[in-house]
This record gives C-alpha cells, structure tokens and sequence, in this order.
C-alpha cells in the first residue's frame, strides 16, 4: 500500500503531514512513501531531504493516481476532492462539523475520509495522535511571542543601569492546552502570570506553572463533556464579563484561547474593557475566526490599534506560522493514527474499534459519523408541526 504526502495549497498553510525522520517507521509498517514535489517547501524541508530518507518524489498527478492513502493538514479544496479517486482515502484536519459539505462530496466521490480532529482525546491510547493538541500547543506558545514583539516593553523585570524595567503583566484567558503553553511560555520570558477558566480544575494546572488563578466572585464550574467546557447561560456570561473587566484593565497582555466545541467562542474581552486599558497593551484574541472570538474588537486575521492606543491581534493559523515545529508534531499525530488502522499493509477500518469509529467520517460512499450526518440533514421548514 501507498501512502502520499501532499503540498498544502491553502493560502499561508506552510505545514505538511510527513517529515522526512518518520518515512522509515511507515517503511517499517509495510508501506511505501509518495511525497509530492515542494510539499516540504512550506516548512523548508527540500524534496531531496524526502528522497534521501526514503521516499519516492513525484508530480501531482502522479502522487494522486498512485496514493492509496492521501496525508495531508488542511482539508482538501475543490480542485484537490476532484483529483481524488473513489477508493482512495484522504487523512488530515478535514474539520467535517465545520464543513460538512467536503465530507459529503468525499463521500459522493467514493472516497473515505478520515479526520485527526475527530479522534476521542480523552482515550489515552490515542494521545499520541492528538493533532488537536499538538497543534494548540504551538499556537499558545507562538501566540506568547506575538504579543512580546508587539509589546513596547519588556517582559521581565530586568535591573540595569539605565534604571529598572517592570515585568509584564499578561493574563491568559482558557486553560486548556492552548493555553497551558501560553501561561508556561510567558512565565519563561519572565512575565508576571494570571490566568482563568471556567473548567474548576484548571486552577492547580494554572498553579503549578507559576500562574495566579484568577477567582471570581460569579464563577461557576462550567466543567462540560470529554474535558471541555459548556456554554454559559447569558446570565453567567454577564456576570462572567463585568467582573473580567476589573482584571483587564491592570493588564499589559492578554491572550485569549477559550473555545466551546461546536459553538461561537464565548466574547470574554468587551469594548468597554479594552476602552480602560492602557495605551500600549497588547491582546492576542487565539480564539478569532470568521465566527467570532473571544474579543468585541477583534478581526480575524488582522492586526488593530484602538484609539486608546491597545493592540489587538486576531492571527489566522498560527501553528502555520510556526511550520517545522508544528509539522514534526503533526507528522508523528499522523504516522500514529495510520499506523493504528494499517493491518497487513491495508487499511481494513474495523468500526468496532473506538478510534476507527470516531475518525472515519465517510466510508463506502457515505458520510457515517453521525455529528457530520446530522448536519447534512435538511433544516425542519420554519414554524412546522412540532
Ligand atoms: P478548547 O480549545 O475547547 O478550549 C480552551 C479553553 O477554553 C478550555 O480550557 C475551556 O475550559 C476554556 N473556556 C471555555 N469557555 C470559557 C469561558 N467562558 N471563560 C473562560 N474559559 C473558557 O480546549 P482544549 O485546549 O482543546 O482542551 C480542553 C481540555 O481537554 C483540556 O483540559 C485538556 O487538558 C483536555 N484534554 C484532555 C486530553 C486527554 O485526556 N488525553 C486530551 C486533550 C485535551
């Protein structure tokens, strides 16, 4: 069986799902290595490092005719699903509740969809292959860096003779893996830390990385399904907010990395909370996207300075701004989850195996997880019979 590598096309995606270190563990496992020509480009990995460690470099078309399986990051575009063939499988970041659409029209196509993001984290026989937060622990750390280049001062206290520079303030909003990162980098570089989140048990986690936790006098153990959390009420969301606001305005840094699966990020940062801010402050809302993020103020994929002279930055993709690191960790997330449904150097898809059911999104000319499914159905008309 063939596995084949391919170039990301998405815009600023510099990623890619092989490294060369990993080609002789797939060897290894029976299969054998297509690398599309300039996939490592992104990540400045030459075709000839590919080559060297193994693999067999070829042109587009080519990687598509003769791939059994396709790996990649970033789901597919449209010209790439129409290079796809039915049997074949595509692995990746195919992000199905997002995007149901790809998955369906994979599905259509005959081609069976597998994605990282859909495997059960919770399950520590699959850590390894956690994409999710492999890829979360880039973005907090390189989220961290942003907001200190962005900052006109410094992070730590530094004492010379010039006189004595005050540490940073930096409050980190969501504690999850994204986050954890953020508080460890920033306490690295020397910043004073707090941090908080819904979930009650992140406050040792925050604690044992040199953070205060931030207790609020409204807080709600909002501890949700699978380790995430829930939603708020809009009363808790309310209350949540205004007493955040207090904190924000002594801060010099915020970074911003709370999600709720499958909803619009909760809005922790209002206007009114960057309006008393300092001038100079930085925020780095992890959480935008074209939904929304964790801050009022915030435009994904935009860089912007209010009046009051705080600067609020929505980046698009970190991980992808950190390619090599992020890829490495990738890769080996990838080469796990293959190396897990591989046998006999085929990929039979035992459905009774619990990281087979959740990762496959379609199969056999369907979509068959059931999250994707649901989306795929027609919307009840409006105002019909209960
Ligand atoms: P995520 O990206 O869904 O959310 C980031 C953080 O935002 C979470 O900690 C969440 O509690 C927080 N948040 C949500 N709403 C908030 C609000 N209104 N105010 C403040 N914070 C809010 O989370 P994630 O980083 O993907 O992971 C979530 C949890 O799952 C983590 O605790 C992580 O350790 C756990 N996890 C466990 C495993 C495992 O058991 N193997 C694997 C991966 C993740």
């Amino acid at each position: 069986m063939k596995v084949g590598v391919v170039r990301e096309r998405a815009p600023a995606e510099r990623r890619v799902a092989l490294v060369p270190e990993l080609i002789g563990k797939y060897q290894a496992a029976g299969l054998e290595v297509l690398v599309e020509a300039g996939a490592g480009a992104g990540a400045l990995i030459p075709d000839s490092a590919y080559a060297a460690a193994g693999a067999t470099v070829v042109p587009t078309e080519a990687l598509y005719a003769q791939a059994d399986v396709v790996l990649r990051v970033a789901k597919p575009d449209a010209d790439e699903v129409a290079s796809l063939r039915p049997g074949q499988a595509v692995i990746g970041l195919l992000t199905p509740l997002i995007d149901p659409a790809t998955a369906k029209t994979l599905a259509d196509r005959g081609v069976t969809a597998i994605s990282l993001d859909a495997l059960p984290r919770t399950l520590s026989s699959a850590q390894t292959m956690d994409a999710l937060s492999s890829q979360a622990n880039v973005g907090g750390y390189k989220a961290v860096l942003i907001a200190a280049v962005a900052y006109g001062r410094y992070f730590p206290l530094l004492t010379t003779a010039a006189g004595t520079a005050k540490p940073a303030n930096v409050l980190i909003l969501g504690i999850g893996v994204a986050g954890l990162q953020a508080i460890g980098t920033a306490r690295r570089l020397g910043a004073i830390v707090k941090a908080y989140d819904v979930r009650k048990e992140t406050k040792e986690q925050a604690e044992s990385l040199g953070a205060g936790f931030i207790v609020l006098k409204s807080a709600v153990d909002a501890t949700g399904e699978g380790g995430y959390a829930r939603a708020l009420t809009p009363e808790e969301q309310k209350a949540q907010v205004d007493e955040l606001n207090g904190h924000i305005a002594t801060m010099d840094v915020v970074i911003t990395t709370a999600q709720v699966p499958g909803r619009r990020p909760p809005l922790l940062v209002t206007a009114d909370a960057v309006r008393a801010m300092k001038s100079g402050s930085v925020i780095v809302d992890m959480a935008a996207s074209a939904l929304g993020g964790n801050v009022e103020l915030s435009q994904a994929g935009e860089t912007i300075v209010t009046e009051n002279g705080v600067t609020i930055i929505a980046p698009d993709n970190l991980p992808a701004s950190m390619p090599a690191g992020a890829s490495a960790f990738y890769a080996r997330n990838m080469y796990e989850l293959v190396h897990h449904l591989v046998k006999d150097g085929a990929l039979p898809l035992d459905m009774s195996d619990e990281i087979t059911a959740a990762t496959v999104i379609a199969t056999g000319g369907a979509v068959v997880q059931e999250a994707t499914r649901k989306l795929l159905e027609p919307a009840p008309p409006a105002g019909g019979a209960a």
